[in-house]
């Protein structure tokens, strides 16, 4: 599941379990559950880290 931090200068987008019930970068516990939108923004600037098109060695 995708969390959103809700402090006021962090807002990190995370993705962890509901045990995992702290943000991982600032180490507040004010998370939620992120949004959809929230969600397509975290996948999407994930995947824009990954390298384009396949390596072939
Ligand atoms: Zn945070």
């Amino acid at each position: 599941m995708i969390y959103a931090c809700q402090t006021k200068y962090c807002h990190y987008l995370f993705y962890g379990s509901q045990r995992e019930a702290a943000c991982p970068d600032c180490g507040k516990k004010q998370i939620r559950p992120a949004t959809r939108g929230e969600r397509t923004e975290f996948f999407r600037l994930r995947t824009e880290f990954l390298p384009v098109g396949k390596r072939s060695g």
